[in-house]
């Protein structure tokens, strides 16, 4: 009975392997959990400053702070959110002195916003929750991108109040690459990366550099970068500059 079982699950894998390995539809496994293709992840990325920006995505307070409308539920949580937010720091200051433009993108929302009625309402205009956490305050010279008044305002391509404004801020500063970091992995970060590298930028995503609300929608989103959009998933510290 046991080495039926035994077989069963290796019939299972099996099963979610060839799902995984063969390029067409597939019915998906009944069960909850299954596997999700590993993505690639580069060991030394150059890039040349005078063509890159850095995207830091929504690390608002009520996103990455403990008692943010959509912050992190406990101090581990917090602590995770801070990690990132540090790496971020470090990054972004490197690009400051490589003289890098910073591009934010912040939610900024009306109370009547549309997207409450997907999520609690959240960086509200006026409240300390919108505003980028302190660590990561735009300084001057950096461009800030408003998003909301859509039903869902993940996507800065899309959602951001002034038409097109991220294209052209893109194309006015002449730039062909992009890294992108942020929160959160698989809704707005995702949104920004897909928006990148579908317009043709060569797009870098340090994963120690963005936030997810669980694993599975981290690695998920890693997944789905590396092998449908060939973006470069690597880590902070390995992206020299020449
Ligand atoms: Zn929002």
């Amino acid at each position: 009975m046991e080495r039926k079982r035994f077989l069963g699950s290796l019939s299972l894998l099996a099963v979610l392997v060839v799902g995984l390995l063969v390029p067409g539809c597939a019915k998906p496994a009944p069960e909850a959990e299954v596997l999700v293709p590993p993505y690639v992840e580069s060991q030394s990325v150059t890039i040349n400053p005078g063509k890159t920006a850095l995207i830091i995505v929504d690390c608002q307070n009520d996103f990455l702070k403990l008692g943010g409308k959509l912050g992190p539920s406990d101090e581990a949580g917090a602590d995770y959110c801070a990690e990132v937010v540090s790496h971020i720091k470090v990054l972004s200051d490197k690009c400051r002195v490589a003289n890098m433009p910073i591009i934010y993108t912040q939610d900024y929302h009306q109370p009547n916003d549309p997207e409450f009625a997907i999520w609690p309402p959240h960086c509200l205009v006026g409240t300390s929750g919108q505003e980028e956490v302190p660590e990561l305050t735009p300084q001057t010279g950096d461009y800030v991108l408003l998003k909301g008044g859509k039903t869902v305002s993940y996507d800065c391509f899309y959602a951001s109040y002034k038409p097109n404004e991220m294209e052209s801020e893109l194309k006015s500063l002449g730039v062909d690459t992009v890294i992108v970091t942020g929160t959160v992995s698989n809704i707005c970060v995702y949104c920004a990366v897909v928006g990148c590298a579908q317009r043709g930028y060569k797009t870098i995503v340090p994963r120690n550099c963005i936030a997810s609300l669980t694993p599975a929608g981290e690695r998920l989103a890693l997944s789905q970068f590396s092998s449908l959009y060939a973006v470069t998933v690597t880590e902070s510290d390995k992206i020299t500059f020449k």
